[in-house]
């Protein structure tokens, strides 16, 4: 059996892994349109943008893992086209035919559109490891820079170039940052950290322009203001790679759209992270993050193999901006209410959400505790009482008895 695999990011790294564990015969290809092995992400627009993580660090397994693995790992081709009925692709190198296609093919960064000056000189979005190279060498002290978008990129961006002495402005659309992704309350205090830190947040504010020569100069916002800039970040969301899926006439739906065990509508081809979008509780769920890619591969791996195991996610994020870390377990979608709980001796906070009795999320800055007994309740579809979490005097751990 020859199961090939589009996509060299997070997800196929570990859909390669745990195929390779679970059988030592099937053929494994692996093709990548970027120069370089699978890497990890997160660490982009962190360590790596900051100049404190190298290059060989990033990188998910070494050269020689790939060999003794037996996998055959194609770097710097680029998938053309599927033809499902030939069970075969085309890349930029020739044509390749596969038993089963697992689709890792990732998202793409948005970016403002040229009549916008969305792709002037100066203007950086944040993804790939050819964009952070691009972006890193113009983070210089006492530079302005504009960020548009308040979202995890956006501030996780933001922190790293006011660390590195950059004047720093974030340009949020939305009634206020982290509109997509965390509570108010947390967003509340990012914003303060953000502050804090002598970052310029400016929420309710769309763009008009990123204005300039050659080069952006200037961001025009929708209301009149000019923000002077000396480089400008589009952090304003990602856009999953499905065209390839689209022309070869797979079912889309907010991205390549799988059943429970990450199949499409195709029999012979499957997806897997932040490209797929799955069924889970009534609804449809793409999710963009390190953890779904991993765990959604592992599954989907299983299930190219004959598993038959439904994909249930156990979503967890993280973000790390200055010195404060906020991690997130579950997903507050549908929540009606919050709790926000203060952690032990003043540090750190936690926002609890629920939808009626059941908990949802909990979001932690600083409180390690807290992440750990609500994702423990959560990923063991358990709740808690929302008045004991709010009560300072409750143990968290006596939260999980
Ligand atoms: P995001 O979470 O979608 O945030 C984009 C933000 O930009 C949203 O708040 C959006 O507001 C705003 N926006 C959109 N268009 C705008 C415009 N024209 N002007 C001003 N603001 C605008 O996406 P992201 O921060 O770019 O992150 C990209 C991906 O990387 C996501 O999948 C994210 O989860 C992932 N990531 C994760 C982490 C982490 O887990 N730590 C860190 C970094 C990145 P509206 O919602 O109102 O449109």
């Amino acid at each position: 059996m020859k199961i090939v695999i589009a996509g060299a990011g997070q997800a196929a790294a570990s859909l390669a892994a745990r195929l390779r564990a679970l059988d030592a015969n099937v053929e494994i290809v692996v093709i990548g349109e970027e120069p370089v092995a699978p890497y990890q992400r997160p660490p982009l627009s962190k360590g790596y943008l900051l100049g404190e993580m190298p290059l060989d660090r990033l990188t998910l397994r070494a050269d020689e893992w790939w060999q003794e693995n037996r996998i055959e790992l194609r770097k710097a081709e680029r998938v053309l086209a599927i033809d499902p009925s030939a069970r075969e692709i085309e890349t930029t190198r020739g044509r390749e035919r596969y038993d089963a296609l697992a689709l890792t093919l990732g998202a793409a960064a948005r970016r403002l559109p040229a009549a916008m000056g969305g792709e002037r000189e100066g203007v950086h979005v944040v993804r790939s490891l050819a964009d952070i190279d691009a972006l890193a060498p113009e983070l210089r002290p006492g530079r302005r820079l504009v960020v548009v978008g308040g979202g995890y990129i956006g501030l996780e961006a933001a922190a790293v170039a006011r660390k590195l002495g950059l004047e720093v402005t974030v340009v949020e659309a939305g009634p206020r940052i982290l509109g997509r992704v965390a509570s108010e309350p947390m967003a509340d205090r990012i914003r303060a950290l953000q502050q804090g830190h002598g970052v310029d947040i400016v929420e309710l504010a769309g763009v008009s322009e990123l204005a300039g020569a050659a080069r952006v100069e200037a961001v025009h916002l929708t209301d009149g203001r000019e923000l002077p800039c000396d480089l400008a970040i589009c952090g304003i969301g990602v856009l999953p790679e499905t065209a390839l899926a689209g022309e070869a006439g797979l079912a889309l739906d907010n991205g390549i759209a799988v059943d429970a065990f990450g199949r499409t509508s195709d029999p012979a081809i499957w997806a897997a992270g932040d490209c797929a979008s799955f069924p889970h509780e009534g609804r449809r769920l793409r999710l963009e993050s390190v953890g779904n890619a991993i765990d959604m591969a592992e599954a989907v791996a299983a299930n190219i193999l004959g598993a038959g195991k439904p994909y249930i996610p156990r979503p967890w994020f993280w973000s790390d901006q200055f010195d404060a870390k906020l991690q997130i377990a579950g997903l507050a979608t549908g929540a009606d209410h919050e709790v926000v709980r203060e952690g032990e001796g003043g540090h750190g906070a936690s926002v609890w959400s629920f939808a009626g009795p059941r908990l949802l999320c909990v979001e932690a800055l600083n409180d390690a505790r807290a992440y750990m007994v609500g994702k423990r309740l959560i990923d063991a579809g358990r709740s808690a009482d929302p008045a004991a979490v709010a009560d300072p005097a409750t143990d968290l751990k006596a939260l999980m008895r």
